[in-house]
């Protein structure tokens, strides 16, 4: 189906957008990668009249470190998360899910800040920035704020974003000496969308786990931190036993959404596998 015919804007600085969503109210929309939204205009599951495209404001796309965080533009390509050096040194998880993001055209096309806006139940960096334990930039009519990102998602396709407000910039703190992280996935066949998705990140000092931030997406209706799995982990040591149990309950307190095409206890299952996998590797790398 062709989508309902719009207007194209394409702003040249953050402040030419907010002044386009202002102009327009409800019958804009953003566009960056415009990997989720032309999908849905093209079903006429949302019919904008003016798309604002954001993707060539200068300044919005690239990572830097500073002051002890990476800070990422919300329009930076998920290629660019699985490639750049600083990403893979610093955040090796980061690059690590973002390779397994579809494929190489939807990672050169979808953006960080189109994907987290989205809040795809599916989709892999929600999960991933929970357990780095992001914070995000938003600006709009009433300027600048930062939003953590455990409040952030708030149910499905819905996050605490006002109108008017775009993403401009996640900062993420870098983890301690003695942390790794890991993302564990398995992919639908076809879209490569997760199935399941775990990450996990992990700190050790003298052999114990005295930090751990653990995020599932795939299986509820948003991406949700495994409070009980954390709970199981610090203070505990750094041990494969420790692990598998802390992994069982990865299920505590999570809403397996309806989907006619999973068993909702084979979904549960592959959480607390996935949970375990994710745990396993960001361990190994924690030392
Ligand atoms: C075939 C296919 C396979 C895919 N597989 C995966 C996968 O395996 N894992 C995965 O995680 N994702 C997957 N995706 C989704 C892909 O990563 C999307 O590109 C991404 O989720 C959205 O990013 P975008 O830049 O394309 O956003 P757009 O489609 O441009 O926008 C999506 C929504 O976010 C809003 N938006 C965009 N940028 C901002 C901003 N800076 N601030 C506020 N709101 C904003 C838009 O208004 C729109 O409502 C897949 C997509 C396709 C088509």
């Amino acid at each position: 189906m062709y989508p309902v015919s719009f207007e194209y804007h394409r702003a040249g600085s953050v402040d030419e957008a907010v002044a386009l969503l202002s102009r327009f109210g409800e019958s804009a929309k953003l566009v960056a990668g415009g990997h989720s939204l032309l999908p849905l205009m093209k079903l006429r599951l949302a019919e904008p009249r003016h798309l604002v495209d954001i993707r060539r404001i200068p300044g919005l796309s690239g990572v830097r470190e500073e002051g002890g965080a990476l800070i990422i533009g919300a329009a930076t390509p998920h290629h660019v998360l699985e490639r750049s050096p600083v990403v893979r040194e610093r955040l090796p998880m980061l690059s690590e899910a973002a390779a397994q993001i579809g494929d190489a055209q939807v990672r050169n096309m979808g953006t960080i800040g189109g994907s987290l806006a989205h809040a795809d139940p599916a989709a892999d960096l929600p999960a991933v920035m929970l357990a780095l334990g992001a914070e995000l930039v938003a600006v709009g009519p009433k300027g600048r704020r930062a939003l953590p990102v455990d409040r952030f998602f708030v149910k499905l396709f819905t996050t605490t974003l006002s109108p008017g407000e775009l993403l401009t910039e996640i900062r993420v703190p870098l983890p301690p000496p003695g942390s790794g992280g890991a993302y564990a996935k398995l992919p639908h066949p076809a879209s490569r969308y997760a199935v399941v998705g775990v990450a996990a990140m992990v700190t050790v000092s003298g052999r114990k786990i005295t930090e751990a931030r653990v995020a599932i997406t795939g299986v509820a209706a948003k991406a949700v931190r495994a409070s009980a799995t954390e709970a199981a982990l610090v203070g505990q040591g750094a041990e494969a036993a420790v692990l598998a149990a802390a992994a069982e309950r990865a299920v505590e307190g999570l809403t397996v959404r309806s989907d006619p095409r999973m068993d909702p206890s084979y979904w549960r299952a592959l959480t607390v596998t996935y949970t375990r996998r994710a745990l396993a590797a960001a361990l190994e790398r924690a030392g």
